[in-house]
């Protein structure tokens, strides 16, 4: 076969194998123009070959607003764009082998909203000059979903949906050690429901995992910085860890809490405090020092929940002993 015959031959033969290639790929030159959409990219986005080959709208088979794909970031070398668009990637540093990255794409042509890892390859020519990158696509939303579900499990309380005593001892020693170096105060919350037992006993355990819902539910919307964490710490008894908050900050989220459970009125007959369930919250708070450690500030806590349980319950008290003023 003539060498131009062969040539040709070859070439057909790489398109061939692009094209049919199980894995979804597609391919952009220098100047960031689709030269190739395979067919298993077809399948995947449900867009055609036809409609972005020669054009720059590869983006619109994966999101709604117009962005950079991986593959156009590789071409860019605008890898500072990585942080803000990718759910995951790679070290940005080195690119000469490619990059990777992990993200939700919302697949608006399937209307599927997929989780994909991306690959994004360099091809260069003899003398090192950038021809095309290679971005190939794998569907990796089960994985991700049953590893969110995985996380869910070890983070999260299962009746509640609040996090788990776990993630609140975390949580607790994660913040302790950083207001030790800020020199902030973290304050905490202990909320525990009020004659709890009587409840269940009157209504059954049921109703009682209904009202701890009910509980969870109303802290989950009074606890409102980005930083707070609202735990359950075991049976009818809750936590709240405030970065950054001092006692009297720490108090007028205990009074809200406190509050929006007496107004949402959950009947209890039995109760020897009220018609209804309330709640006991005792709080403290500390800038964090050598001297102490995260259980102090729990024991604070508990000294001052024991309290408003003493002093007639539905009430928040403070322990001042513990207190960072
Ligand atoms: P106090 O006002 O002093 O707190 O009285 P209390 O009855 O709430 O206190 P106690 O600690 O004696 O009782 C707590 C009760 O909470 C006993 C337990 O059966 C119940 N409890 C703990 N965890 C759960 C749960 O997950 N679901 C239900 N329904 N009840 C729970
Ligand atoms: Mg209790
Ligand atoms: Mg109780």
């Amino acid at each position: 076969m003539p060498a131009a015959r062969n040539a040709e031959f070859a070439h057909a033969f790489a398109v061939r194998l692009m094209q049919h290639l199980v894995v979804p790929t597609f391919v952009l030159d220098a100047e960031r123009k689709v030269i190739i959409w395979n067919k298993a990219c077809e399948r995947l986005t449900g867009v055609a070959a036809a409609e972005v080959l020669g054009t720059s709208d590869h983006w619109h088979a994966f999101y709604e607003e117009p962005r950079h794909c991986l593959a156009d970031i590789l071409v860019l070398g605008s890898t500072e764009e990585l942080e803000s668009l990718y759910a995951a990637h790679s070290e940005p540093g080195e690119t000469a082998h490619g990059i990777r990255a992990e993200n939700w794409c919302v697949m608006p042509r399937v209307h599927k909203r997929l989780y994909l890892a991306i690959d994004a390859g360099p091809i260069f020519d003899e003398d090192g000059a950038l021809l095309a990158v290679v971005e190939t696509l794998r569907d990796n939303t089960e994985q991700k979903l049953a590893q969110m579900a995985l996380h869910s499990l070890a983070v999260k309380d299962g009746l509640t949906g609040l996090a788990n005593r776990r993630s609140f001892d975390e949580k607790l020693e994660a913040e302790w050690l950083h207001a030790q170096r800020e020199g902030t105060p973290l304050s905490l919350l202990l909320v525990d429901v009020d004659h709890f037992k009587l409840y269940n006993d009157t209504y059954g355990h049921q109703k009682g995992d209904s009202c701890l819902k009910a509980v969870a539910e109303a802290m989950g919307h009074q606890v409102f910085r980005p930083t707070d964490l609202a735990a359950r710490y075991g049976g009818e008894e809750f936590a709240v860890v405030m970065p950054s908050t001092d006692l009297d900050g720490a108090l007028r989220v205990a009074e809200r809490i406190r509050q929006s459970i007496f107004d949402r009125n959950i009947a209890h007959s039995a109760s020897q405090t009220a018609d209804r369930v309330t709640l006991s919250i005792g709080a403290a708070s500390i800038i964090p020092d050598e001297e102490h450690d995260p259980g102090d500030l729990v024991n604070a806590a508990d000294v001052a929940l024991y309290r408003a349980k003493h002093s007639g319950r539905n009430r928040v008290m403070v322990n001042e002993m513990a207190a960072a003023e």
